[in-house]
């Protein structure tokens, strides 16, 4: 379950990631009333299966029922978890095109959802679910070298030999020489860029992340949802809270 909005006295529009047929965006008549073929599933933070059918001539499928396979009531219970799990919903949301392939995404999601279900938020999960999403939907950035002379950030040639930046309009990190003239780059230091480029490589593993300084992942944190809402090219809602949440 996506995003759901009132239509009318009664019905609902809803729209859903699915494993099997992409989004879904359908219009579940008398859901504001009918607790009996809907209950209250059509709720943020609920998996779902769904019974529906496209119509020729209309965007919107019919939804017929909605039953209840999985709510994250854990995450629905402290705010923290709610900014996070809302946000996982808005950029996996934005990241999918209508007619893409769902599956990886929606596993991706429901297994990001799961973590949150059973463990506090962090930075470091957030940041490997934002670069797995962006792999998956096709928006993978550039980390490992720079975007436009190919140098690396590694010991001896880049860190400690001027500073990096993220530029989200070329789609990776720009060297010392290549990164002068982009005004909406974001600096990064060789420890923040580490971060993310150690997280572009393994993912989230449970238990496995390193210990990193509060100050790099801080500067690390900046960079995602930035190069987000470039390829979207809007604002993200819900990143606005994030900062908050993590006190
Ligand atoms: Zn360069």
């Amino acid at each position: 379950m996506l995003r759901s909005w009132a239509y009318g006295e009664s019905d609902k529009i809803v729209s859903l990631l699915t494993r099997d047929f992409g989004k879904v965006r359908g219009i579940a008549k008398g859901a504001k009333r009918s607790r009996k073929r809907f209950l209250n599933v059509l709720e943020p933070f609920t998996l779902v299966q769904l019974r529906f059918h496209e119509r020729p001539n209309s965007p919107l499928a019919f939804i017929h029922a909605c039953d209840w396979v999985y709510v994250f009531r854990a995450i629905t219970r402290t705010l923290a978890k709610i900014v996070h799990a809302s946000y996982l919903v808005e950029i996996t949301d934005e990241l999918t095109r209508d007619g893409d392939d769902c599956l990886p995404l929606f596993d991706h999601l429901r297994d990001g959802l799961r973590f949150l279900e059973e463990n506090a938020p962090s930075s470091e999960f957030l940041t490997a679910f934002e670069l797995t999403l962006l792999r998956l939907a096709g928006y993978q950035p550039t980390l490992e070298h720079c975007q436009r002379c190919g140098a690396k950030p590694s010991p001896g040639h880049g860190q400690g030999n001027g500073r990096w930046e993220f530029s989200p309009r070329d789609g990776g990190v720009l060297c010392r020489n290549c990164n002068g003239l982009r005004r909406e780059a974001v600096p990064l230091s060789p420890e923040a860029l580490g971060i993310l480029a150690h997280f572009q490589r393994l993912g989230w593993e449970d238990g496995e992340t390193p210990a990193f300084s509060r100050p790099a992942l801080r500067e690390a944190r900046q960079v995602l949802p930035l190069f987000i809402q470039y390829q979207i090219s809007k604002k993200l809602k819900s990143a606005a809270f994030l900062d908050g949440a993590f006190q």
